[in-house]
């Protein structure tokens, strides 16, 4: 009896792209299917604009300087407009303008390359090269202590998304341009062919293509349907928030410190929380799987953070007085992967975006919208697909 009222409650869904994850990859995804005309099913194993991913929160950088592959350049430049633009659409404010500086070491070779780099692709995208203030002027700026030999970097270009809004706005655009969205439907099989059959506990899904953003939860996803991802490094972050000692005082710019270049710090000025300034380590503790999430013991990343800001900013109170918390999902060479299933072009897939793929979220979801059409893509991602890692079946 209990069996048969099971099987009648199931839902039997069918469209013409299933999008799999709806954090700000497969939200963005999906919009521009469903404004593309495609009937546009959104799944999500959790309640919508939940927290438990890696697009959870309130706030991400957004920035034209770029240490990594130089394909991000124009990548994140369109990236810049699209978020502009989605802020017009959705009649709420998603980018807050905040400069950005930059610190690197000197006396380090590897710091200095990345400074140089991110000078680069700002001179790229805006036709100017940066300006680079002398250590003592941004020890000013951003009321720190800096020693000597540190150089600072400037990027106009950059600001604060309020990410939450983000995720809302691409929600919100992506009914009203006639999307469905169904949550807590947790894909746990897919088939792939023609249709894709996605089957969960709450039923069945049959969609003539699949996109699929499945953020810290590509293994599982991925693997069973033989895609050779490589090993990808999952990480719990813990982002903390200070308080300045004096009200008002908080320096007013996106700062990241590449120093130290394996696990840079870098923080946001008070967008979410009045004088609350976001400084978090670029770096957390590393999961071997996803279920570990809960048995993470985050204190060792309190103590670091506590000592860097001890040491470099005396204008913070070296008491962090909020938590949150994020997962990374890393590639080997920290770049994110945007690609076709090796056998099957009707599903493709965007993993691997560790801690930068917030701000190219518009422009990866359009990407992975336009290949599971058959159309060509309006920007190259040829940088970041799979075979890179020479892994393709
Ligand atoms: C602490 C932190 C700080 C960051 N800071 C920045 C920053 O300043 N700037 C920046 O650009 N980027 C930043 N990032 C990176 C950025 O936030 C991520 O790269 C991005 O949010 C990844 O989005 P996603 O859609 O790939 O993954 P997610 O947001 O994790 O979405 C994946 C979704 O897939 C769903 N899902 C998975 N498996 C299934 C299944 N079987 N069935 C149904 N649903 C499923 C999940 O429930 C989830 O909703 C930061 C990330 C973190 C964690």
């Amino acid at each position: 009896m209990e069996a048969l009222k099971k099987q009648q409650q199931q839902q039997h869904m069918e469209c013409q792209v299933a999008v799999v994850g709806a954090g700000v990859m497969g939200l963005s995804a999906a919009l521009h299917l469903a404004r593309m005309g495609k009937d546009t099913l959104l799944v999500d194993q959790f309640p919508r604009l939940h927290s438990n991913g890696s697009s959870g929160g309130r706030s991400r950088a957004i920035r034209q300087a770029n240490q990594g592959h130089p394909a991000l350049t124009s990548i994140m430049s369109a990236a810049r407009n699209a978020w502009k633009n989605l802020e017009v659409e959705g009649g709420t404010q998603l980018y807050v303008p905040k400069s950005m500086v930059t610190l690197g070491n000197s006396e380090d070779s590897f710091s200095m390359e990345q400074m140089h780099r991110c000078a680069v692709a700002i001179e790229e995208a805006t036709g100017e090269p940066p300006d680079w203030p002398s250590i003592d002027e941004a020890n000013h700026m951003l009321g720190s202590r800096f020693p000597s030999h540190y150089v600072a970097q400037m990027d106009t270009t950059a600001g604060v998304l309020r990410a939450d809004q983000c995720l809302k706005t691409l929600l919100k655009l992506f009914q009203s341009s006639g999307g469905r969205m169904v949550d807590n439907w947790d894909v746990k099989k897919i088939i792939p062919g023609k249709p894709v059959i996605l089957y969960g506990e709450k039923g069945t899904i049959i969609a003539d293509a699949v996109v699929l953003c499945p953020g810290v939860w590509a293994e599982k996803v991925l693997r069973p349907l033989q895609v050779n991802l490589p090993k990808l490094k999952l990480e719990r972050i813990c982002l903390e928030y200070w308080q300045t000692v004096e009200p008002d005082k908080a320096p007013p710019y996106v700062f990241i410190d590449l120093s130290n270049t394996s696990h840079p710090y870098y923080s946001l000025p008070p967008v979410e929380y009045p004088d609350l300034v976001k400084m978090v380590y670029h770096g957390g503790v590393v999961l071997n799987n996803v279920n570990e999430i809960e048995e993470v013991d985050l204190q060792s990343e309190r103590d670091r953070s506590r000592e860097y800001v001890k040491r470099f900013f005396p204008g913070l109170n070296p008491q962090s007085v909020r938590e949150e918390y994020c997962l990374y999902t890393t590639t080997p060479d920290k770049e994110f992967i945007v690609d076709y299933h090796p056998r099957h072009n009707n599903i493709v897939y965007g993993v691997g975006f560790s801690g930068m793929g917030f701000k190219v979220g518009p422009v990866v979801g359009q990407t992975l919208a336009e290949m599971v059409t058959g159309n060509p893509t309006s920007l190259d991602f040829s940088a970041f697909s799979l075979a890179r890692f020479g892994s393709k079946i």
